[in-house]
């Protein structure tokens, strides 16, 4: 093969450069990044589509959240995605990379739509978010999916597979095959070949190993490392690092590991069988997707994508969904959620974090539904998305404390 020396040679210097900067700091306390206080500058990026009615909406509920709880945020808007490509010629401004690193968090809509489709790749609204991760060293994306048995009969698997359901997955956001380099598409004999190249560094995988050991020490204290060891170099060296790191540094984890073929039989199967599952970045895009779809709404999912230090961001995993855009049918849960993970993770507001969570569960009980969740003839009030966020910030503050805000 011609590129197996340049291949070689990257991997050692790659190797070389993760190994000495991986020390892990966000360890101490649920991976947050900034200390508690009372006021935080907060990067809102409202994006595309249904995301500035998404964006309201939380405003909304965070507005009624800090009134309550006796603290500040100061949100404070920039650019991305297809509004960035109209107003400045550029999917992710230096401008709102610079906003976004000074500030204690941002909190993301979503991007694209059909009016960038055709763009080329540089003017793609999907070219900022990769330029976003990149730039902000954001290595871990954290996807909850966790089935609330308000929407049980949203999934379309079985209740008894779906009830109870609350998984984790962990995927490392910026390397594999995705970023490893040579790639490309070249003429060999005569036709073309098309490569890319699946590379971790021990480094790499030992820092995204420590976020899954404190995400899943915080959780259940299971974890289950997806690879394909039985097959791939790549997956053998993820596997012994792993193992390794969970060994040595988190004594109250349990490992195990699975290859993805059977993981993603088994997440299907019974997936109850998992807490939190980490695995690298093509394996983590697809299962965290499968994942996704055990909840049954994109609606309702949040995420948050976080470096070694400074900022994270935090946003829903759906897309702008240009189908529904300007017409109030947008659910604007997941993003409220996703401000419930950004809390927890980065502000140090874990009491606060588990009102906003309670207050989504609330008013599901309450019986409101957006139109991605209601159900065929079950009973429950049709609302748009302006209602829905003004239902959950009336709960933000009112709602009975299961536990008492610490000031
Ligand atoms: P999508 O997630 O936008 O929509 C898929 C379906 O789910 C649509 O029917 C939509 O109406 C519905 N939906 C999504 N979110 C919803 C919500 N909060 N409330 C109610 N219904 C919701 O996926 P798509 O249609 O494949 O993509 C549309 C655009 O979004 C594309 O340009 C794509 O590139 C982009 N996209 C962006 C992100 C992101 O911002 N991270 C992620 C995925 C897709």
């Amino acid at each position: 093969m011609k590129y197996s020396l340049a291949i070689f040679s990257s991997q050692i210097t790659v190797l070389s450069a993760f190994v000495a900067t991986s020390t892990f700091k966000r360890t101490q306390f649920g991976l947050n990044a900034v200390s508690r206080k009372d006021t935080y500058d907060v990067t809102l990026l409202p994006g595309d589509g249904i995301g500035p009615e998404i964006t309201e909406a939380t405003k909304e509920v965070l507005s009624a959240l800090c009134k309550r709880c006796n603290f500040k945020i100061d949100l404070k808007s920039a650019l991305i995605g297809g509004s960035a490509i109209d107003e400045a010629n550029d999917p992710f401004p230096d401008e709102s990379l610079q906003q976004c690193l000074k500030s204690d968090s941002v909190l993301l809509a979503c991007i694209g739509g059909y009016k960038w489709d055709k763009n080329p790749r540089e003017l793609r609204p999907e070219t900022g978010l990769l330029k976003m991760r990149k730039e902000m060293g954001l290595f871990a994306n954290l996807r909850p999916a966790k089935v609330l048995p308000q929407l049980l009969d949203a999934s379309t698997l079985k209740k008894e597979v779906v009830e109870g359901v609350d998984v984790m997955v962990v995927r490392e956001l910026t390397g594999d095959v995705y970023f490893g380099t040579p790639k490309g598409i070249d003429i060999v004999d005569g036709e073309r070949v098309g490569y890319n190249n699946m590379i971790y560094s021990e480094g790499e995988i030992d820092r995204i190993a420590r976020v899954a050991g404190d995400v899943a020490s915080k959780r259940s204290g299971k974890l289950c490392s997806v690879d394909k060891a039985n097959v791939l170099d790549v997956s053998q060296l993820w596997r012994e690092v792993v193992t390794d790191v969970i060994s040595k540094d988190f004594s109250d984890v349990e490992l195990s590991h699975m290859y993805v073929d059977n993981a993603a039989m088994q997440l299907i199967r019974w997936p109850k069988q998992f807490d939190t599952i980490v695995c690298g970045n093509i394996f983590g895009d697809i299962l965290s997707d499968e994942a996704s779809m055990l909840v049954g709404s994109l609606g309702m999912l949040p995420s948050a994508s976080i470096g070694e230090s400074g900022p994270g961001v935090f946003e829903p995993c759906h897309g702008s969904a240009p189908d529904i855009a300007g017409e109030n049918k947008a659910n604007p849960l997941a993003m409220i959620l996703s401000a419930a993970m950004m809390l927890k993770y980065d502000l140090e507001r874990p009491d606060e974090a588990q009102l906003l969570e309670d207050a989504v569960e609330a008013v599901l009980d309450q019986g409101l539904r957006t139109a991605d969740i209601k159900q065929d003839g079950d009973n429950c009030e049709l609302v748009g998305c302006v209602e829905m966020g003004k239902a959950v910030a009336e709960l933000v503050t009112t709602l009975e404390l299961k536990v008492p805000i610490t000031v």
